[in-house]
């Protein structure tokens, strides 16, 4: 299943690593110590009675009158299976107020997650996304950006369950930037499959097709099978979406015989499903019959009537190419009733032209102009879902890379210890979850038919942010600069410029790869970010070329920055993207002059000392 463990209990651990700083006495640094030791289990995943016992070992560790760590405890245990839902719910709201009431917020965050997740699993979705965001917000004051994370991963779940995927991606690659900068790379790729699938159904198949890839690589150096099974038959979904059956079907085979070998019989019905849509895709209706026929025995035999709706659809199509109109039409109803019980819209948009198309052939002209009709009807409405989905994507875009860029520096601020913190212990409950929510085979299988035409280019045109690293994207950064020079104009104040430039990076993608070069230039924004005041811009205005903006700085309180940068990014470690990797920036600063005529002026000058720079040698900085 998805590598993905929200474990917000390893956060409570590293929580607690950092109070031991502090902590005296025998009692609450044998407290520490067994977190560390379940921290190590990670290795070795426990059984969930384990993680019980452990737990109440824990327990009976937490010092009396420590309430930081009881309250930490409990937020651990939170997370803990219920054995009744409505029990873990009262749990949660109490612990919550009690970390309220002490004025925890780090715990008031972590309770108010379990609740959400609680409500989450209760099944009211809805309701658990006004829970989530609280969370999320909480996380955000008590500035654990990992837990900001986690919390942004399990909503981006929820939207995605609920169809809402542009609001999903937004989430799950603003998760994926905190992972990265703060090093949680276990998380990371975990993550990478949620954002495939949300690119996916976003229509934007070639990051789609990218993120699976970097996924799979990482599937299969942990022999990850049911993660290698998703991968496979998500990018099967791929190739039938840009109308290439035949390629699908390879991978459904793939994902087939994983599931046959190493996953569970529910698992396999999903796959024969698969397959089922590739083969009456390409024609092959007798086959698909047989996959059919294997998926229902498959689905039946652990009591999972869910694709049934899905399943009568594959059927009705393959009988109807097979010439049993009859038979087919009767199947085409059952889908129908199916899928309108589901309120599953996708579906049914391609059932009606499916079926329209059969009633033209029986010569059923007026029950075939019903069934274009109620298409277009649904069509239009997606399309106007659509739109909205845009819009929210494009506001929360500009809001959430603002939010980040607070949260690095927080960060930043902070100690080292943010950056120590590793995935910890396996938290099975919170695999469930994360199972249960919009990653879990079936539904991703769900999505089967669907063809979503949502054309996101527009999108990238007019999003602000830049998408691997968060900072302004080169549009962005133009208008900041023009603003800026009209304001230092205006207020008679300095304003300086800085262009670097990631030195010999073709070779860094050559040797290591397109994907790890791509991780560089997030790390080494994010490290510029950090070296930078609140005041300052940032923007990415080439592959690996950036551009800083700081105002009321002259040209040596900018080379001054520039250096700091420049040290940054020197000491930066990349041992986790490939081993002796190191990376280096070049860099020209210039500063406002008044013979200046426009931001291109400066941006001139200061490519020209970049230039220099260069020359010199690479790794150091130039003024102009
Ligand atoms: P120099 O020290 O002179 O800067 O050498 P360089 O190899 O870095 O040369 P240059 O700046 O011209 O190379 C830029 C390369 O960056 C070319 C292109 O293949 C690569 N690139 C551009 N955009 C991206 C991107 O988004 N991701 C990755 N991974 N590579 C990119
Ligand atoms: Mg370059
Ligand atoms: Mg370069």
């Amino acid at each position: 299943m998805p590598r993905y463990r929200a474990s917000l209990l390893a956060l409570t651990l590293a929580a607690l690593t950092a109070a031991s700083a502090h902590a005296q006495g025998s009692r609450a640094s044998a407290f520490d110590r067994l977190f560390e030791q379940l921290d190590s289990e990670r290795l070795n995943p426990a059984t969930p009675e384990a993680a019980k016992a452990e737990l109440a070992r824990l327990r009976a560790l937490v010092p009396p009158g420590d309430r930081r760590r009881e309250l930490l405890y409990q937020s651990t245990e939170c997370f803990q299976p219920p054995e009744d839902a409505n029990a873990s719910l009262v749990y949660a709201r109490q612990g919550l107020a009690a970390s309220k009431a002490f004025g925890d917020v780090e715990a008031q965050a972590r309770f108010q997650l379990c609740e959400a997740s609680v409500v989450d699993m209760l099944g009211e979705p809805q309701k658990a996304l006004g829970l989530y965001t609280q969370g999320i917000q909480l996380s955000r004051k008590s500035e654990r950006s990992a837990l900001v994370a986690d919390g942004l991963v399990l909503r981006g779940n929820v939207y995605s369950y609920l169809g809402r995927h542009a609001e999903a991606l937004t989430d799950f690659l603003a998760a994926q930037r905190l992972y990265d900068s703060s090093r949680q790379s276990e998380r990371a790729e975990g993550n990478l499959q949620n954002i495939a699938v949300a690119y996916r159904r976003m229509g934007e198949n070639e990051k789609a097709r990218d993120y699976l890839e970097r996924s799979r690589v990482i599937a299969q150096r942990h022999e990850d099978w049911a993660s290698l099974a998703v991968v496979a038959v998500q990018t099967g979904f791929l190739y039938e979406d840009i109308g290439q059956p035949a390629r699908a079907l390879q991978y459904y085979e793939q994902a087939l015989g994983i599931a046959r070998q190493r996953l569970t019989p529910a698992d396999v019905a999903g796959m024969q499903m698969a397959k089922a849509g590739a083969q009456v895709e390409l024609g092959r209706a007798a086959q698909a019959l047989e996959s059919v026929a294997a998926a229902r025995a498959g689905y039946a035999a652990v009591g999972d009537r869910s694709n049934e709706g899905m399943l009568s659809l594959l059927e009705a199509r393959a009988r109807g190419d097979l010439g049993e109109g009859a038979k087919a039409l009767e199947l085409f109803a059952q889908a129908e009733k199916a899928l309108q019980h589901d309120g599953n819209d996708r579906y049914l948009e391609r059932l009606y032209p499916e079926r329209a198309k059969l009633e033209e052939r029986l010569g059923q002209t007026a029950a075939a102009l019903a069934d274009y009709k109620r298409y277009l009807a649904l069509r239009e409405k997606r399309v106007a879902a659509r739109s909205e989905q845009r819009n929210l994507l494009l506001r929360e875009q500009t809001d959430a890379s603002r939010r980040d860029f607070e949260n690095q520096r927080l960060r930043a601020e902070k100690s080292l210890r943010d950056q120590e913190i590793q995935a910890l212990l396996k938290a099975r409950r919170w695999q469930r979850i994360a199972m249960s929510l919009g990653v879990a085979l079936a539904l991703v299988l769900g999505l089967l038919i669907s063809r979503q035409i949502v054309r996101t280019r527009r999108l990238r045109v007019l999003a602000l942010t830049d998408e691997l690293t968060g900072v302004a994207n080169r549009r962005r950064i133009e208008v900041l600069g023009e603003d800026a020079v009209r304001q230092a104009r205006a207020d008679e104040r300095a304003l300086s410029l800085i262009t670097f430039d990631i030195d010999g990076f073709k070779a860094i993608n050559d040797r290591h790869g397109h994907l790890a070069g791509d991780q560089v230039i997030a790390r080494v924004a994010a490290a510029c970010q950090q070296a930078l005041r609140q005041t300052d811009e940032i923007g990415r205005v080439g592959g690996e070329e950036f551009v800083v903006l700081l105002p009321d700085s002259g040209i040596d309180a900018a080379a001054q920055v520039g250096e700091r940068v420049r040290a940054g990014v020197e000491a930066l470690d990349f041992s986790d993207v490939a081993p002796g990797l190191r990376v280096t920036i070049s860099l020209g600063v210039t500063t406002l002059a008044a013979r200046d005529a426009d931001l291109a002026d400066l941006l001139k000058r200061a490519d020209g000392a970049l230039y220099q720079a260069k020359a010199a040698g690479r790794n150091c900085l130039r003024t102009a």
